[in-house]
């Protein structure tokens, strides 16, 4: 949101992508309160939890904001909180990007470093200043999770634009992969059907980059599955 006649923003290439992996999407507006992102929530197959520009506040994590940057607004945090919270109760397929794997993360009780340069001794820059369709950093992921079956390598290069990161993870989830030098760079919960985070952007990458295209559509297909599921549902139930 922004401007001076309240208006909402969102990159394009988010939208692109879920249509390039064959899906629809629908961008959803700052509904407050949990009965009424609920409601939101049940009207879709998939969720995707977008990055911005913006922070989450360090409140929401029990910590006083000890850097300078821009916070989230109130109205955008409790949505992305409270839909990533549902979604997870609910198995709703789910995939976070950069700032929206650190909501949900935040949402189910994690905590963010709030700045990498600060908090920790790296020489990778998580926020290089070439353009996020080059690739910055190696990552290294965990045989066997869910991004791994996606990506089909233990090692990948994914670009970064980035400077929190997550700190330390709800006992649910797990950490699928890391940079280097140790940031997390993937969350996942093997409990749920697909609730993935990466804190790269593979929007700016799928068009030339097979694996990065294969998080979108594994995304719709899992929502595919969901739904199905979701069918055969409602049939029992109105038997
Ligand atoms: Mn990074």
């Amino acid at each position: 949101m922004g401007g001076k006649e309240p208006t909402y923003f969102l990159r394009a290439r988010y939208l692109q992508a879920i249509q390039d992996a064959g899906g629809v999407p629908l961008v959803l507006p700052l509904v407050r309160g949990l009965a009424k992102q609920k409601y939101l929530l049940q009207r879709l197959d998939g969720l995707l939890v977008t990055g911005s520009g913006s922070d989450l506040d360090p409140e929401l994590y029990g910590e006083k904001q000890r850097y300078s940057f821009q916070r989230m607004s109130e109205e955008r945090a409790q949505l992305e909180l409270g839909l990533s919270k549902l979604a997870f109760r609910q198995g709703l397929p789910t995939l976070g990007i950069c700032g929206g794997m650190q909501s949900m993360n935040v949402a189910l009780g994690g905590t963010l470093l709030q700045d990498i340069s600060s908090q920790l001794s790296t020489k990778i820059q998580h926020r290089p200043t070439k353009s996020a369709t080059k690739t910055a950093h190696e990552i290294y992921i965990e045989p066997n999770s869910l991004l791994q079956r996606i990506a089909k390598r233990l090692s990948i290069s994914v670009n970064s634009s980035h400077h929190q990161s997550i700190k330390s993870i709800p006992s649910s989830f797990q950490v699928t992969a890391v940079a280097p030098d140790g940031v997390i760079e993937a969350i996942e919960a093997s409990r749920h059907p697909f609730w993935l985070g990466v804190q790269w952007h593979p929007e700016f990458l799928y068009r030339q980059d097979a694996i990065q295209k294969r998080l979108f559509t594994a995304l719709i297909q899992s929502a595919r599955q969901f739904v199905t599921r979701r069918v055969s549902f409602q049939k029992k139930v109105e038997k």
